[in-house]
């Protein structure tokens, strides 16, 4: 080692890493999905949906999206140019690892052979040294992308390493569910590569903007046993943040300080929990306890400051990312399908390295609510955003109201093809002589204690029934201790933190255990780190059964959550569930409801895939003919969150308003509400038809409410169109302008007027005030009247900014 290099790796923090990988591991050891059948219930109907239909769908629409013609054409296959976005090529590979899943589930020659030809595919275009990216092979001139000028020029938004990591992943799963090493031979060449040209022995010291190959090099280590791979991981997760040794991308890449001194989660929230869920990996294979530390708090603040109640988390769409604590809005919620995958991903590595059922308590909430919403019942349609209210309007999933076929960007729908196959393999654990239950789903888990193979068979109709039968197989007797999670919600829990609680606080938590019909004292399962434990010497045909009871739980936020003040939400189980206008005389915003609607449970087979449906009292707020609001008895019906949004579409709500000030009475109709309203531009995640929505702001930085800008449109003239419901009179409106200074580039307009509709021209209305732009209130301008079947604003946004509008009232 030269006095250089040495000096290098010490500046890196790199001495003595890893020479000890072997030896250490997470202590808890899952029963990976291989081992574990799923036989019935949710879960089985899921996963036989995304076999059947999802992962062909998904590589039909990689097929007509040329997402795999990038393939072929970067290897000289066929002539073309590179099509969709730079980082496109990861779908593919997501899908791959998807198929592979099923493939270990359960053998399908064709779906096998179109793996093969799809590989071959991808070999090709990978080059001779082992890089792989598809756009900068194929270098269309025409084509720009971030950092063309040299690879790894431009990691901050390249996605060169965030492509490769999926290409890791797929490798990985489809060597493990075939034995073939086609792709995991193109992933090792390329890992290679990237070992070579990054590291700290005189290479590139550079870390991915978007995470990703972390989780990927892991496994790439743990497939083949070389410790290079874990380095390799453990170097760009050390890097993040180094200002000192490299140039550095912000808080939004979770890389302003050095990963060991993050405290909270920030940024964009899927690189957010892509970088924990390897760095728990790396935590675990290098047993570093600053790391642990870090993730300690890290999910301390995720849990108590940042997580929906339906485990979504990154709630601006701005950024696709984290908010501040507390920052919780509902219905602009973004709550991004991947992120919660991630947060997925997160939390069962936390459980592996802790052994507490706390983890699986948050994992089982993002699983039954804020992770299956992202997919329909179909398996053909997604939630890229997971929002927890609506208004029936606001075409909230990147321009479509409901759930939308593909994405441009489509990284949701080929991220939920491989993670619903993953479930299984969360669903029991073992360390030492203790053996896991984790999830309740009927099917069997099979795993070895000391020299006994012991198979645990689960019947239960979890989540609609919290009773669950486990039966014990085993080739011979053994003893050991079988730890059956109580779940939080079980306990009084809603969530480990203060963010949300139960009221009354005590509702049922008398759960039991019986073993062989005799049920077990209290005091003697009473759970340690959230699971009851029975030790003794286990018989083949021993039953344990669990009995956990599901009344309907009413859930308030924790007071600094502004967006759920004066509101409860409603729980059953595991499932959050909502009001949708469907089922509640088409609207729920009006709705006002105790905390004890005295709901009845009744489930309902064939309805959204069979679920439990509860059906309650509540009253609906009404304005009269003189203006004044009255409060009439209503009943209620709530479904299962996840299941939203299957049915006509309209107004739904998980916190529904408890204080009768919040219950959104149904506006009196006006002109402006009758229009159709459309832009010259709009940003991709906001609506034209938020201007007309009736939703009175309170502020110009009102982030709550849906919105119309022309962003990222900088600068120019804009304008937004209301097409009159007929030709009438009009005289005057009020402009309500969005501009979130301190936060974004909107801002209020340098300029604007008022033109109306005649014949094909657009003139001017002769106006009596003056144009005026004030925030935080109306702008109102009145004019000479004219008869018109259409208005428009017409604004000249300020120089470098760009500018929206909130709410437009005509007269
Ligand atoms: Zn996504």
């Amino acid at each position: 080692m030269t006095a250089a290099f040495a000096a290098r790796m010490f500046a890196l923090g790199m001495c003595g890493s890893l020479t000890v990988a072997a030896e250490h591991d997470y202590p808890v050891r899952p029963v990976p999905f291989t081992d574990v059948t799923v036989e019935g219930g949710l879960w089985a109907s899921r996963m036989q949906t995304n076999r059947d239909v999802t992962v062909g769908y998904d590589f039909r629409k990689c097929e007509e999206t040329g997402r795999i013609d990038n393939f072929e054409v970067a290897g000289g296959l066929k002539p073309g140019k590179f099509q969709g976005i730079f980082f496109n090529d990861s779908d593919v590979f997501k899908v791959i690892e998807g198929a592979s899943y099923c493939l270990a589930g359960k053998p399908d020659p064709q779906l096998d052979q179109y793996l093969d030809v799809l590989i071959a595919k991808i070999a090709a275009a990978q080059e001779g040294d082992g890089y792989l990216y598809t756009a900068r092979t194929i270098n269309d001139p025409n084509y720009d992308f971030p950092g063309r000028a040299a690879r790894w020029s431009e990691l901050a938004s390249s996605h060169e390493l965030y492509n490769v990591g999926h290409l890791y992943e797929a490798a990985v799963a489809h060597w493990q569910a075939t034995g073939k090493r086609n792709l995991l031979d193109v992933a090792l060449k390329n890992a290679d590569l990237i070992c070579r040209e990054f590291g700290p022995a005189g290479q590139r010291v550079d870390v991915p903007g978007h995470q990703e190959i972390e989780m990927g090099l892991v496994k790439l280590h743990r497939a083949t046993g070389d410790a290079k791979y874990l380095r390799q991981a453990k170097f760009f997760i050390d890097m993040r943040g180094r200002s000192d040794l490299r140039k550095t991308y912000g808080e939004y890449c979770q890389d302003h300080v050095p990963v060991v001194r993050q405290s909270e989660a920030v940024g964009h929230a899927v690189r957010a929990g892509y970088l924990y869920a390897g760095m728990t990996d790396v935590a675990a294979l290098t047993d570093d306890a600053a790391y642990r530390e870090t993730l300690d708090r890290i999910w301390e603040n995720i849990v108590s400051r940042k997580m929906y109640l339906t485990g979504g988390v990154g709630s601006s769409g701005h950024g696709e990312a984290f908010g501040g604590n507390y920052d919780m809005p509902n219905e602009t919620a973004y709550n991004e399908t991947c992120a919660a995958i991630a947060q997925a991903y997160f939390n069962h590595r936390m459980f592996l390295l802790h052994g507490d059922g706390k983890y699986i308590d948050v994992l089982e909430r993002i699983l039954y609510n804020g992770f299956l919403s992202g997919v329909a019942l179909e398996g053909d349609r997604f939630f890229y955003p997971n929002p927890l209210a609506c208004d029936g309007r606001q075409r909230f999933n990147q321009g479509v109201l409901g759930r939308s076929p593909w994405f441009g960007c489509s990284c949701c729908p080929v991220n939920v093809v491989r993670f619903v196959p993953s479930v299984a393999g969360y669903a029991y654990a073992s360390r030492d002589r203790d053996v896991h239950v984790n999830l309740f789903i009927e099917g069997s888990g099979k795993l070895r204690v000391g020299e006994t193979v012991i198979t645990l068979r689960q019947h239960t109709n979890y989540p609609w029934d919290g009773r669950v039968r486990i039966e014990i197989a085993a080739d011979r007797e053994a003893e050991f201790t079988l730890r059956v999670r109580i779940p939080g919600w079980a306990e009084g829990r809603p969530i480990p933190s203060d963010l949300y609680r139960y009221e009354p606080a005590d509702v049922s938590t008398g759960w039991t255990i019986a073993v062989n019909g005799q049920t077990m004292p209290r005091d003697s399962v009473a759970p340690r780190d959230g699971f009851a434990s029975v030790t003794r010497r286990w018989r083949a045909g021993d039953i344990v059964e669990l009995d956990l009871p599901t009344p309907v739980r009413a859930v308030i936020a924790h007071d600094d959550v502004v967006a759920d003040r004066g509101r409860v939400a409603f729980e059953r189980g595991p499932l959050v569930y909502c009001l949708e206008a469907v089922d509640n005389g088409g609207s729920v915003h009006d709705l006002v409801a105790a905390t004890d609607p005295k709901w009845r449970a009744e489930h309902r087979e064939g309805l959204l895939g069979d679920v439990t449906v509860l059906t309650g009292t509540a009253q609906r707020a009404e304005r009269g003919p003189d203006g004044s609001v009255t409060f009439a008895p209503a009943t209620i019906t709530a479904v299962p969150y996840y299941a939203w949004a299957h049915r006509d579409l309209g107004e739904m709500a998980v916190w529904v308003a408890r204080d009768p000030s919040l219950a959104r009475v149904k506006a009196v109709p006006t002109i402006a509400s009758r229009s159709r309203a459309t832009a010259s531009h709009v940003w991709h995640l906001d609506t034209a038809e938020a201007v007309n929505d009736q939703n009175a702001p309170r502020a110009s930085n009102d982030h709550a409410l849906p919105r119309l800008t022309w962003w990222d449109h900088r600068g120019t003239s804009e304008w937004v169109q209301l097409d009159l419901p007929s030709r009438i009179d009009v005289h005057q409106a009020e402009v309500y302008w969005f501009d979130d200074t301190g936060h974004g580039g909107c801002r209020v307009p340098a300029s604007w007027r008022i033109t109306y509709r005649d014949g094909d021209a657009w003139k001017p209305v002769e106006a009596l005030d003056e144009y005026t732009i004030a925030k935080d209130r109306f702008n109102r301008v009145r004019w000479t009247p004219v008869e018109a079947s259409a208005l428009r604003i017409e604004v000249q946004l300020r120089e470098s900014y760009s500018g929206g509008v909130l709410e437009w009232r005509v007269e």
